[in-house]
């Protein structure tokens, strides 16, 4: 079975739909993919219809911005209820910061002469994230290009930068083990903390219910990956893997295309069939 556990679509930053996403992971012989868009699920029913007309598995899933005492860590979470109504408010509230974020973003770029309208964003209103406000940005030549609009007004710290508010990493872990998902903590290389920090959270999170961690990442070093893995083994966690997949073309370290991480990981048949049995409602594969 090969199966990519972490897919972004454009329900949430990613460029494509569902049905381009699955024909190009058919096309490149693989078995599944985990829809895992940040904090919505609102492509997976959609991502299931057509899984299930390629005759692939779709596992439903999402990836949860969280803000563990100040350092933002992303936890991923497999074989979601995703019409769960407790899922869907948890969900909701947070989004509602989000807009409000959006509205503190825009008013800052403003301020910098930088104005862009509501409108301007389109669609992506909806599940508005700071790389729309920068595709719009370089459309209206305010930029030259998204890293641009990043380093110098929405990455952290930058001057138009505004957060808002995200559950706990430890709150989210918990939540989602208690709706019955399988939560992991993805890309642990790119928590801002140090690996001894990181390890003792682990340790924490895993009596919240954390279910396993995300060794294999393109962000990842080879090492990396190798210490992760162990870490998870030793801790009894799942060890899972994924591309970030966000478009077909990808410009960043961070984000890989569909299937990468497979011939990196070399136990992935095992631990893919080891999480997909960990994921007990057929309705959520
Ligand atoms: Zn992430
Ligand atoms: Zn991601």
């Amino acid at each position: 079975m090969r199966v990519d556990f972490h897919i972004h679509t454009s329900a949430s930053d990613g460029t494509l739909e569902p049905a381009s996403i699955f024909s190009m992971a058919k096309g490149l012989n693989l078995d599944g993919l985990a829809i895992t868009d940040h904090d919505t699920v609102g492509a997976v029913a959609a991502s299931k219809k057509i899984a299930k007309e390629l005759d692939m598995l779709c596992i439903s899933g999402l990836e949860l911005s969280c803000n563990e005492d100040g350092t933002s860590i992303h936890v991923l979470a497999y074989g979601v209820d995703y019409n769960s109504q407790k899922l869907l408010s948890y969900l909701s509230h947070y989004r509602n910061g989000k807009l409000l974020r959006l509205n503190n973003i825009l008013n800052k770029l403003s301020i910098l002469g930088l104005p862009i309208t509501a409108d301007e964003l389109g669609a992506d209103i909806k599940n508005p994230n700071r790389v729309h406000i920068a595709k719009v940005m370089v459309r209206k030549n305010y930029v030259k290009n998204k890293r641009q609009a990043f380093n110098e007004y929405l990455g952290e710290g930058k001057k138009a930068y505004s957060t808002y508010e995200k559950p706990s990493a430890s709150d989210g872990i918990k939540f989602l083990s208690e709706i019955g998902a399988i939560t992991v903590i993805a890309h642990p290389s790119l928590i801002k903390l140090p690996r001894e920090e990181i390890i003792t959270q682990i340790t924490k999170w895993k009596t919240l219910g954390l279910g396993g961690i995300e060794a294999y990442h393109p962000s990842h070093s080879c090492s990396e990956n190798a210490f992760w893995h162990s870490i998870a083994r030793s801790n009894g966690l799942l060890v899972t893997g994924g591309s970030d997949f966000h478009c077909n073309i990808t410009t960043s370290e961070n984000h890989g295309y569909l299937g990468q991480m497979l011939p990196m990981w070399p136990s992935a048949k095992q631990d893919t069939d080891t999480i997909l049995q960990f994921i007990k409602e057929e309705a959520y594969l």
